[in-house]
């Protein structure tokens, strides 16, 4: 067989496999490109979940009459013109092939008005070229979607999943670019109104939208920046958490992100606080410099690669886990009291009160301003947040009295979390325990490689490894806190995370695991009785220890029943 050139009709074809799948990877394509081009509003219009039509209509900056077929054509882009360019692009859009590869699998209009002489220009799917009467900006029109690849046009959902598919990516859109109007139509009617009003209520709303109104009651407001890496967002509380990992945005310099290594920082840092199966919910934006991170590496551009992946994942970890650690029973009672009042308390931690702070990168710095009056009374400064012990019950509950009303307190789940976070502070050096026997073990090279990388780390974290040859290792001391009979699978696991991460938090799981069991038979048993005093001496420790809402296995500790609720049960003040 003869090697012949495909004709480039054939070869966007074969291109489009790659990046346009399916209705909602059209819309993705055109919403960057107006987004790219400045506008402040774009329309989306569907028939049929986008199977029909998807028409994109935007008011950027438009496109010259001269270019409307070179934007059709494959590699051509306004965006990028050398590879430094690429690599400092802040545009959603670089590769120039998604107009190219949608046209060649639908029938493609695109009309555009870039300002010059008032007047607009239109191409149709056949390339000829007419005057229009479209306003400045850019509308897209795609229609019959891979009606000349029929082996794709079979793998196409039903309309409605279609619909939803495109709901998703519009909803993730939204909250990136909170500052652009966006609304979306599905057979002639609208589905969704985004209103860009720049305000901190419209960001509130869309992220309800997005997770229900119950995130945005139970989340924490973030925003934290390190060695020009800087995290801002949403975290839900460890109490307010789901099977699926359906609603964890991530989004890296206002660019929709999957990442492997972001969602392992994000799951380690709950790992203290939430049971293993369940998930939390996030809408994170992490912001970096474009230079130390590649956008190059998928055609849909939906991953990153970072320069440094370890220092990404350290920070990420880091922050969520101190905030995570920092959540006590003062945040949750005076939140508790917010839900009651129907109102937001002035606590900078949550949601709304956190907002005064724009927490996007892309947003025009706007005079904060707070959403709601609070409507709280002051914390009286007297009574601490737990409030003080009135009797215990059924030797399993603590009854105490707060500001707000009745506060119970599982006795046996508290004071566990009490004692393991103050054996987990005691254990923090890690002390070294020599092997009696050396272990030798046969490894990969590219466990070699990390042994010789990473030798101080591996100290510190109280693991001493020698290298034996190119193939194998000899362990020669673990933490004391681990047991020696699981030392070659421990060094396994902390090996193989360093060298699929770069990090590992491995031994401080494996020792909380152990600390945690210590900690859980250390602890007040029920049907023990407690003194007021003791009682009360547990309120106090738990208002000063990390995480001491939810005990070791993310169950909360404590739950107030307020004076309002407590009317509420014998119908007072109806
Ligand atoms: P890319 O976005 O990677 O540059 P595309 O194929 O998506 O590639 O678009 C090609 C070019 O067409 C863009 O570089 C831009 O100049 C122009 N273009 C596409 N859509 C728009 C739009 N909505 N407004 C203005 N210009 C656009
Ligand atoms: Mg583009």
């Amino acid at each position: 067989m003869r090697i012949k050139q495909l004709n480039p009709s054939i070869a966007n074809q074969i291109a489009a496999g790659e990046g346009v799948e399916r209705p909602a990877s059209v819309v993705k394509e055109l919403l960057e490109n107006s987004v790219d081009a400045g506008s402040g509003d774009i329309e989306i219009f569907l028939e049929q979940g986008g199977i029909g039509l998807i028409k994109v209509r935007d008011k950027g900056l438009g496109i010259a009459k001269d270019d409307l077929i070179l934007a059709l054509s494959r590699h051509a882009t306004s965006k990028i013109a050398t590879i430094s360019d690429l690599e400092s692009a802040r545009t959603l859009g670089f590769r120039g092939e998604a107009l190219a590869s949608i046209a060649s699998v639908s029938r493609l209009t695109l009309t555009s008005n870039d300002g010059a002489d008032n007047i607009g220009w239109s191409i149709s799917p056949d390339h000829e070229v007419s005057a229009d009467t479209h306003t400045r900006g850019t509308t897209v029109e795609v229609r019959d979607l891979f009606y000349s690849v029929p082996a794709r046009r079979k793998f196409l959902r039903t309309e409605r999943t279609e619909y939803l598919r495109i709901d998703e990516i519009v909803r993730k859109m939204s909250i990136c670019y909170p500052e652009i109007n966006i609304t979306l139509s599905n057979n002639g009617k609208m589905t969704r109104d985004y209103r860009a009003s720049g305000s901190l209520e419209e960001k509130v709303r869309r992220l309800q939208d997005a997770f229900g109104k119950g995130f945005t009651e139970n989340a924490i407001y973030l925003d934290e920046s390190k060695n020009g890496m800087r995290l801002s967002g949403w975290v839900s509380l460890p109490s307010y958490s789901r099977s699926q990992s359906d609603q964890q945005y991530f989004f890296v310099n206002a660019r929709v992100i999957r990442d492997k290594l972001i969602a392992h920082a994000v799951k380690r840092a709950y790992a203290d606080v939430l049971y293993q199966s369940r998930q939390p919910v996030f809408a994170l934006f992490l912001d970096i410099d474009p230079t130390s991170i590649d956008v190059n590496v998928h055609p849909t551009k939906s991953e990153v690669r970072f320069t440094d992946s370890r220092a990404v994942h350290d920070f990420i970890f880091g922050v969520l886990h101190k905030i995570l650690a920092d959540v006590g029973p003062k945040d949750l009672i005076k939140k508790n009291n917010m839900d009651q009042q129907g109102s937001t308390p002035i606590q900078s931690r949550f949601l709304l009160g956190g907002m005064s702070q724009a927490p996007y990168s892309n947003t025009a710095p706007g005079q904060p301003e707070r959403i709601f009056k609070s409507s709280a009374k002051e914390t009286d400064d007297d009574m601490p947040p737990l409030g003080y012990a009135l009797a215990q019950l059924h030797g399993l509950y603590i009854l105490a009295q707060n500001e707000n009303g009745l506060v119970i307190v599982d006795m046996h789940a508290a004071h566990e979390r009490v004692v393991y976070e103050r054996l987990k502070v005691a254990d923090e050096n890690l002390r070294m325990q020599p092997l009696l026997v050396p272990l030798t073990i046969s490894v990969g090279s590219a466990e070699v490689n990390v042994v010789n990388l990473f030798s101080d780390e591996l100290g510190k974290l109280g693991i001493d490894i020698t290298i034996a040859s190119d193939q194998s290792l000899i362990i020669r001391a673990i933490p004391a806190i681990l047991p020696v009979s699981n030392a070659e699978e421990l060094v396994r696991d902390v090996l193989s995370d360093l060298v699929e991460l770069g990090s590992t938090r491995r031994i401080f799981e494996r020792r909380d695991g152990i600390l945690s069991t210590m900690a859980c038979h250390g602890s007040v048993r029920a049907n023990r009785k407690l003194s007021l005093e003791e009682m009360n001496g547990l309120l106090r420790s738990m208002e000063e220890t990390s995480r001491s809402a939810q005990c070791n296995h993310g169950r909360p500790t404590f739950s107030v029943l307020t004076v309002a609720e407590l009317d509420g049960l014998f119908l007072r003040g109806r």
